[in-house]
């Protein structure tokens, strides 16, 4: 038998995630984004409940190749462009549309050989300075775009460093407003966090959603995905496969960093660090037993962690144990509570579960 852990995607709570993020965003088109292999779902999984969106958003060509091999006909978007010359091929064959965020990419496109011109979405750096052209040159770079005949739409984007914080977005929309004001083209402004936090300063032709779909808050703790009324997409489970009876002054695991204070007795459960489990979670952070909140206490390791299983004196082998998500008894543990005990955000978690776990659809 193969070790009990298994990731769970939920397609109906992919469906609602994006249904939500559609009611929250009425007038635009929605990018599904499914980069980082769906953050971790599979795109093979989500595919079919993101047959609602009105495009793919990855940056992979990899994954393009993956969404259109799925029967896709669809928009697709590169929010990355390409990474050399020849990927504009495959944007050719495969019809891809991709962001341009610099000179080089323009320089290759001018290069490109292709009997179909191709839409592409010019980026904007509108402060978070990674991807685009900065304002001031973001002009010219439009008027060289332009004329190419290997171009034959231009949109324009731009993605925000603050959406999800008290900075928030004024500063980056206002630059993008007044660098765009007269030229035409669709518009693309809003990631998870604008699409909830600041949707009707972003409403534009199309907006970006990823980690909203997948039933991430994109504003932890400020709000979680009950407040924003999103459901988890997957569930991390695996089952008690030991128990150990401790006395006080007894330790757990690498390092001894629990120590007992009075009789408990823990379970070990079947899922640890090469599973994707986080490694920071340390003694505290919730895990549900039998469906029932108890605690992580010690190190975790590769394979195993080990659990209190003090509120749940009926557990033991075989009894579910469930790190993020639905527990069977409708108990549900958010995986952004699990990012924060581990210092991290659940966008990582979800992006982290190993190979090793099979994944199942519902
Ligand atoms: C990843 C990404 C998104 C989605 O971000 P979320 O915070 O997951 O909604 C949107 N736009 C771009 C350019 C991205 O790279």
């Amino acid at each position: 038998m193969p070790r009990p852990i298994l990731a769970t995607v939920h397609s109906a709570a992919l469906r609602h995630n994006l249904d939500r993020a559609r009611r929250a965003a009425v007038e635009s088109r929605v990018w599904a984004v499914v980069k980082a292999n769906a953050y971790g779902h599979g795109i093979e999984n989500v595919f079919e409940s993101f047959r609602a969106a009105d495009g793919f958003a990855m940056l992979d060509l990899d994954e393009a190749q993956r969404v259109r091999a799925l029967g896709w006909r669809g928009p697709i978007l590169l929010l990355e462009g390409v990474f050399e010359a020849r990927d504009l091929e495959l944007c050719s064959r495969l019809d891809l549309w991709h962001a341009v965020h610099c000179d080089e990419q323009i320089d290759m496109l001018a290069a490109h050989k292709t009997q179909v011109p191709h839409r592409v979405f010019l980026k904007l750096n509108s402060g978070m300075n990674r991807l685009g052209f900065a304002p001031e040159r973001f002009r010219s770079a439009w008027t060289r775009l332009n004329a190419l005949p290997q171009v034959e739409e231009i949109s324009l984007m731009t993605h925000f460093s603050d959406a999800d914080g008290a900075r928030g977005i004024d500063s980056a929309v206002q630059t993008f407003e007044r660098v765009t004001q007269d030229l035409p083209g669709e518009r693309s402004l809003a990631n998870s966090a604008a699409v909830l936090r600041h949707a009707t300063r972003t409403r534009a032709d199309w907006v970006r959603p990823g980690v909203v779909l997948y039933g991430g808050a994109p504003d932890y703790p400020e709000n979680d995905a009950q407040h924003w009324q999103l459901q988890p997409a997957m569930t991390l489970a695996t089952r008690i496969i030991g128990t150990q009876q401790l006395q006080p002054g007894d330790t757990v695991g690498y390092g001894s960093r629990f120590t007992a204070e009075a009789p408990m007795r823990i379970g070990v459960a079947a899922v640890g660090y090469a599973d994707g489990y986080p490694r920071h979670a340390g003694t505290g952070t919730p895990v549900l037993v039998n469906g029932v909140r108890t605690r992580m206490v010690g190190r975790v390791s590769m394979d195993m962690i080990t659990v209190d299983l003090t509120p749940v004196p009926d557990a033991g082998f075989g009894s579910e144990v469930t790190l993020w998500g639905n527990a069977a008894n409708g108990a549900v543990l958010g995986i952004d509570e699990v990012a924060q005990a581990a210092g991290t955000i659940g966008y990582e978690l979800m992006c982290a579960v190993a190979r090793r776990v099979p994944m199942a659809l519902d």
